[in-house]
């Protein structure tokens, strides 16, 4: 390990690092990224690097996008800060708000805006309690998430949260918050089951719950399409419909959770129409603004948002806002994003793209460390296992996954280790020739890694 740059030490000495192995950042030491141009990011030294993951799965645009840094300059230079508390509004709240409305899949009546994914998610909780209050449902209060979602980090959003170091050690979840099966066959399918039998067992599964819960209970579910930060798990194409037919015989709604998926991401606008969802109610972020400025929204249909009014009218008023949520620099920022994708087809690139993306992620099956490959328009992922017959995986603590992104980043390249699946989810605007150049470099990685795991013999 070459020794710590000036700036890494002060970056380890002063900055709490999020998702990190603090125990190891001594001898780690950090990447530290000083600019960014299209899929490329440099870090101090001036190397370079595909950022193959957007980031956090949110620079669909890429670096350095003229357009957008225009728009947040003007937006800047003409009103930098306002808010939307007791009946004030911006130009660009109002705008993006019609925007938002007019490419949802569902009917939309009402946008309200957040900062953030956590934010967005937390929100919906609140707003589904709100709004069985309002209709006289005082014990619908449930929410149920999956095991291996991903919702964020605030109380209520890492509670939906179904990854084990989201809870342990945290006190979570809360109450209210139950799990069900996550819909990966690859995982959790059982010997000689089919990928039909699997669905129906889920689906058998979630009615168990509900009745053992009691329907009256539980108010909502909460859903990524395609599920990130658990793994990149692209469910079975008959599974939402299977399992929204329970909920809708019980009054439950389906929150889609589309911080991810959200924006082309998948081959669609939106991921629930690339896997047969039919959301009531949306949360968005990430994409939402390119990544340019932090933002989140809350997209509610006529009817839920009238239970609001009557609830607002009993009280006095509807309690609920973030000082930054729909901060005008996002607001202007997620306008010029969506004017962006639109004007420059990016679901058409996406399409375009993705029987390459796929095309390169199906030839990594071959490879001994590959158990499965998983994809959905530009968002992937490579599972890394022990075993490729039995599908064992490695001991996590051997941290096989954040290893190869570690042995990728001296190739050039980042992509981000979740558990031992690694997660590409490029910028939205890369070329045919950078994808391949991504997937390279990847390859390299992937046999160092093989030649590392013989190495020091863990499998
Ligand atoms: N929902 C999903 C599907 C996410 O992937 C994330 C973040 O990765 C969130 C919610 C939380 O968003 P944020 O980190 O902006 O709070």
């Amino acid at each position: 390990t070459p020794p710590l740059s000036n700036l890494q030490t002060r970056d380890i000495e002063s900055v709490l690092h999020p998702y990190t192995a603090l125990h190891k950042l001594k001898s780690t030491g950090t990447l530290v990224i000083e600019s960014g141009k299209g899929v490329y990011v440099y870090d101090t030294q001036g190397r370079g690097y595909i950022e193959g993951m957007s980031g956090l799965w949110c620079a669909g645009l890429g670096f350095g996008d003229e357009e957008l840094i225009d728009a947040a300059t003007e937006q800047l230079r003409s009103l930098p800060y306002y808010h939307l508390f007791g009946a004030k509004g911006t130009e660009s709240a109002i705008e993006l708000a019609e925007k938002l409305k007019e490419i949802a899949p569902v009917p939309i009546s009402k946008v309200f805006f957040t900062s953030s994914g956590s934010e967005a998610n937390d929100t919906q909780v609140k707003l589904a309690w709100y709004m069985n209050n309002a209709m006289g449902r005082p014990n619908k209060k449930k929410i149920i998430s999956r095991i291996k979602a991903y919702h964020g980090v605030t109380i209520m959003a890492a509670s939906l949260t179904g990854l084990p170091y989201n809870h342990i050690g945290w006190d979570l979840p809360v109450d209210r918050v139950l799990h069900t099966d996550c819909p990966h066959y690859y995982r959790f399918g059982k010997d000689g089951e089919s990928e039909a039998e699997f669905v129906q067992r889920l689906v058998k599964s979630l009615r168990d719950l509900i009745e053992r819960e009691g329907p009256n209970t539980i108010a909502a579910m909460i859903a990524e399409p395609v599920m990130g930060a658990g793994g990149v798990i692209v469910p079975p194409m008959t599974y939402y419909a299977a399992i929204q037919e329970v909920l809708d015989e019980h009054n439950i709604i389906l929150i889609d959770d589309e911080v991810i998926n959200g924006f082309g991401r998948t081959g669609n606008w939106w991921g629930c129409q690339s896997l047969g969802m039919t959301p009531k109610t949306i949360s968005a972020a990430k994409q939402l603004t390119a990544a340019y400025s932090p933002l989140g929204a809350v997209m509610v249909p006529e009817d839920i948002y009238q239970a609001y009014v009557d609830h607002s009218a009993a009280i006095g008023t509807f309690g609920h806002g973030f000082t930054y949520g729909g901060h005008p620099l996002g607001c202007a920022l997620g306008v010029k994003a969506i004017e962006i994708y639109q004007r420059r087809d990016i679901v058409g690139h996406v399409r375009m793209l993705s029987p390459v993306f796929e095309a390169r992620m199906k030839a990594l099956n071959d490879h001994p460390l590959v158990g499965e490959t998983r994809y959905c328009g530009l968002v992937g992922g490579v599972e890394l296992v022990a075993d490729k017959k039995t599908r064992r995986s490695f001991d996590p603590k051997q941290a096989v996954g954040p290893q190869l992104a570690k042995i990728l980043e001296g190739h050039g390249a980042i992509l981000r280790a979740v558990g031992d699946t690694i997660a590409f989810c490029p910028p939205m605007v890369i070329t045919e020739a950078e994808l391949n150049e991504l997937f390279d470099r990847f390859e390299k990685a992937l046999a160092d890694t093989e030649a590392w795991v013989s190495k020091e013999g863990l499998r």
